[in-house]
């Protein structure tokens, strides 16, 4: 298990990437939209690591609530997981509330899965299936 990715909720992302971009040496930039999540995403990576920079894509959503409540920054945290369905059977038999349930396709086209943030005092934990295809 290793640190996948850190999500940080902007509300602008073309200005949040022009900011990494003067201090950070990003390897390669990807740009995606999901409509499920509503949220516009930047993906910058590192020799070794990644940063998904989220902006809402309208006034409702996750992230959009989010930045109402918290204003911007770190949004979660994603662990890489070789197996999915064994880490989100693991958190329900120890009681961990994971939402929206079961998996779901990430950014990416990976299934992934959230730890909601009561469970882990405060901290929105994604878990990324980053080894298989299914
Ligand atoms: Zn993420």
């Amino acid at each position: 298990m290793m640190i996948d990715h850190i999500g940080i909720a902007v509300d602008a992302l073309d200005d949040a990437v022009k900011l990494y971009r003067r201090i950070l040496k990003i390897s390669k930039e990807e740009f995606a939209v999901s409509q499920d999540e509503k949220v516009k995403t930047a993906l910058l990576w590192f020799d070794n690591g990644m940063l998904e920079l989220l902006e809402p894509a309208g006034r409702e959503g996750a992230v959009a609530d989010f930045i109402k409540k918290r204003g911007p920054g770190i949004h979660h945290i994603a662990v890489s997981v070789d197996n999915l369905d064994d880490s989100l059977r693991k958190a329900s038999e120890n009681g961990f509330a994971v939402v929206p349930p079961g998996a779901r396709r990430g950014i990416r086209g990976n299934r992934v899965a959230f730890i909601h943030p009561r469970s882990l005092k405060g901290v929105l934990l994604e878990l990324c299936e980053t080894t298989t295809q299914k």
